[in-house]
């Protein structure tokens, strides 16, 4: 392989690019022209890749600063807090208590929140801020409403300030499968975690594979690639809640739920944006199969720490079926990478994606908020304690 991902990187980075391209496509693509692109665009990912420091959630500490910097300069004012109140949820910590509006527009997904707020609620100063808990980020850079106000996903168009979604702990999208919410990440990290280990590259089935509603139209190509190919793909939607018709599973009965654990069969997965960012992108990557993320505007928190080429294949948005089949068939063609990629990406979720990480990165991002708050928050008596 021309140059591994690990610390020996800058050393290796001798070759000239053309020549390293050029012993990338005798070792791997066999003289085959149409794959040299994806070469090349390997190479030169792996080039530019610099590994985070993992201690102390260290990989994503560049996404609090950036989603902080825009309140660097004037700070975090009382009636900056108050434009954008109605935004989301209304949390206060004061005196190393936990305080939250009475109502939360999601009971289950503040739980999640509070789940890790709790455990990190003695560290904090006082401070008061603002929970989005809607699936959409709330402040677009065009709209000229301004504030600080926390979101679990969201694109550049936004100012929302990152946090880590609920469903690390609760309030997760309920299927057949997991009726009371995918959650308890700590519980589907052991399990996947274990499977990606166990289940050995070779003994997977050697096709693309994804299950999923049809939240987002960028799905189709799969679906319809699929329809042709089943050969090569098995993508099939699946019902939700807002399903009425078959049309809403592009004219096909909906497909039966598949766990988790059934994906990681499969060498080949899918990862699609959804209303937002699609919680199965940490899940999936746990598999140890080779992860295909298609788009890059929606993002969590821990999305900056992935790199394309690296710990994924990235796909573009508006990839045709004809797109998807040619990166399927260079995957195949290039099993040793493609293993290597997957591998590389299940090392980068299982290091810098453990429930401590998520502790962390709320423990830093609040303090960081906190810093730049301009005024001392006075206990508002509207709202309740919550406890553990
Ligand atoms: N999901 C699953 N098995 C299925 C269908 C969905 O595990 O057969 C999971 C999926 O990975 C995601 C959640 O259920 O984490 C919701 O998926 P869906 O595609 O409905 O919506 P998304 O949130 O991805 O837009």
């Amino acid at each position: 392989l021309i140059i591994k991902v690990d610390s020996t990187i800058p050393n290796k980075s001798i070759q000239s690019n053309e020549e390293c391209v050029t012993n990338i496509v005798n070792k791997y693509s066999k003289a085959n022209t149409k794959y040299i692109k994806y070469l090349k665009l390997i190479d030169q990912a792996r080039r530019n890749y610099k590994p985070c420091n993992e201690n102390r959630c260290n990989c994503h500490a560049g996404v609090m600063s950036h989603d902080l910097k825009i309140f660097k300069e004037k700070g975090i004012s009382e009636k900056l807090i108050n434009n954008i109140k109605s935004k989301g949820t209304k949390y206060q910590i004061i005196n190393h208590k936990l305080y939250r509006d009475p109502n939360c527009m999601f009971p289950s997904r503040c739980v999640g929140i509070e789940h890790f707020l709790l455990e990190i609620v003695s560290d904090l100063p006082d401070m008061e801020f603002i929970v989005n808990t809607r699936d959409w980020p709330q402040i677009n850079k065009k709209y000229g409403f301004f504030g600080p106000v926390f979101s679990f996903s969201k694109t550049d168009e936004y100012f929302d300030i990152m946090y880590p979604a609920w469903a690390f702990w609760e309030g997760g999208p309920a299927i057949s499968l997991y009726p009371r919410g995918i959650g308890r990440w700590d519980n589907h990290r052991s399990k996947l975690g274990k499977l990606g280990n166990f289940t050995k590259w070779d003994d997977k089935i050697p096709k693309a594979f994804f299950r999923g509603s049809r939240t987002c139209s960028e799905r189709d190509p799969l679906v319809l690639l699929s329809r042709e190919h089943p050969d090569m793909v098995d993508a099939q939607y699946t019902k939700n809640q807002a399903w009425k018709s078959e049309e809403d599973t592009l004219n096909a009965p909906p497909a039966k739920e598949v766990s988790f654990e059934e994906h990681c069969k499969y060498k080949y997965l899918f990862n699609f944006r959804g209303v937002a960012a699609s919680f199965r992108f940490k899940h999936i990557l746990l598999c140890k199969s080779l992860v295909f993320h298609v788009g890059n505007e929606w993002q969590e928190f821990f999305y900056s720490a992935l790199k394309p080429w690296i710990h994924y294949i990235p796909v573009n948005s508006d990839a045709t079926k004809e797109d998807l089949k040619e990166l399927l068939e260079f995957a195949i063609n290039h099993d040793e990478l493609a293993k290597e990629i997957a591998e590389n990406g299940y090392n980068m979720i299982w290091n810098n994606l453990k429930m401590k990480d998520i502790t962390c990165y709320w423990r830093k991002l609040l303090k960081k908020y906190a810093s730049l708050m301009t005024y001392k928050p006075k206990r508002d008596q509207s709202l309740i304690r919550i406890k553990q």
